[in-house]
């Protein structure tokens, strides 16, 4: 080994992308790993040196990655020989004695205890070609590489470069995976969402926003439901009507205020009574009507009572009562006009016998 040449300073411009490339690995500060101080005993091995090291140029320091032989797991950078064989990323830089080389201090480095007289380093390339440190060999003796040693060390810096590439796409394939989970994560926070959205959608247009209960754009479903018509003509069923008595008398002693707080009283007298499976909608402005399937008109008096009974004991500062009509559905036949046309008449008959009663369709289907 001749003289080395003097050496130019890398500039800003070269270094900024390589610092990049470096950080790519976050390898910096890692714990030592068995693969590479493998490489770094091969290193030795191979060059019958004392100490190897795997050193990676950080921005202000040299750090290695592995090492064996030497104390400092870190040296400022300006003292490090790895920052000089950089700067020709394609050539091993070898140092066969610091005390005859001219222009390169010896590293503070000790092997132990004695200082470092000889040194060889190979660059370790990224695939883009950026040099990030070297494999480096060093000893307290100075000495000279055999051919093959010297081509060893290039082969071993291309393994640590295999490595290092092997890190990358691994922290890669972390990152992308941790994306497509979060990604994931997101597409389903906004389905649910969409799907909370257009349930509420969905709720508030077949519902009373006042009663809660169903309107009449859920009545006009439901009597398109297969689900439903095909319950109705299995058994028999009844259409309750209840309308609010003398409701206008309400409205105009106490104000519409205490009018929908009435409404609402006999909305939940109605979700008390009815069981699952009854549907309960708010017909009218106050009106009602309950459809109970699977219920025969005793039955179904029962749960006019109730209604009643729990209309009577409302928390309201007046007396408030309902008329309720009555009239039940015979199997195999639809939810028809007829029947609500029935429980009308019944409803009518219960006003005109004086409210605050139920009345039941006595009329037999098949004449209807
Ligand atoms: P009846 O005992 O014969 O039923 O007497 P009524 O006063 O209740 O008469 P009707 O059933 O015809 O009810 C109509 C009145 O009900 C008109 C209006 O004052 C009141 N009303 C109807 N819809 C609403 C509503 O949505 N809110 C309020 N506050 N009042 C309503
Ligand atoms: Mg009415
Ligand atoms: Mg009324």
């Amino acid at each position: 080994m001749s003289a080395v040449p003097p050496l130019p300073l890398a500039t800003p411009l070269e270094e900024a992308p390589r610092q990049l490339a470096l950080d790519a690995y976050a390898i910096l500060d890692t714990a030592p790993e068995q693969a590479y101080d493998d490489i770094v005993r091969l290193a030795a091995t191979l060059c019958e040196t004392p100490a190897a090291a795997i050193s990676l140029i950080d921005r202000e320091r040299q750090w290695f990655k592995a090492r064996i032989g030497i104390e400092d797991a870190q040296t400022p950078r300006s003292e490090a020989v790895c920052d000089r064989a950089i700067r020709n990323p394609h050539e091993l830089l070898v140092v066969e004695d610091f005390r005859a080389q001219a222009g390169i201090p010896a590293p503070p480095l000790r092997i132990g205890g004695r200082p470092v007289r000889f040194y060889a380093g190979m660059p370790l390339l990224s695939p883009e070609g950026h040099a990030l440190g070297t494999v480096c060999v060093m000893d307290v003796r100075s000495r000279r590489l055999s051919a093959g040693q010297r081509e060893g060390l290039g082969v071993l810096a291309r393994q640590t470069g295999h490595l290092l590439e092997l890190r990358r796409y691994a922290l890669e394939q972390r990152r992308l995976l941790a994306e497509r989970e979060a990604f994931a994560r997101r597409l389903e926070a906004s389905r649910e969402d969409l799907q909370r959205r257009h349930d509420q959608l969905q709720h508030s247009a077949t519902h009373d926003a006042l009663t809660g209960l169903l309107n009449r754009t859920a009545l006009s479903q439901l009597h398109e439901d297969p689900g439903v018509a095909e319950r109705l003509a299995r058994r028999p069923y009844t259409l309750m009507l209840l309308d609010i008595d003398h409701f206008k008398q309400v409205n105009d002693r106490y104000g519409h205020l205490l009018g929908d707080r009435a409404l609402r009283a006999v909305a939940d007298a109605v979700a008390a009574s009815v069981r699952h499976g009854d549907f309960a909608a708010r017909y009218g402005g106050e009106e009602f009507l309950i459809l109970l399937p699977d219920t025969r008109l005793d039955d179904a008096a029962q749960v006019a009572e109730r209604i009643r009974g729990h209309i009577a004991q409302a928390a309201l500062p007046f007396p408030l009562t309902v008329s309720i009509g009555l009239a039940m559905g015979e199997p195999g036949r639809d939810w028809s006009e007829q029947v609500f046309v029935r429980a009308d008449q019944a409803l009518y008959r219960a006003k005109a016998a004086g409210r605050n009663r139920v009345v039941a369709d006595d009329t037999p289907w098949h004449h209807g």
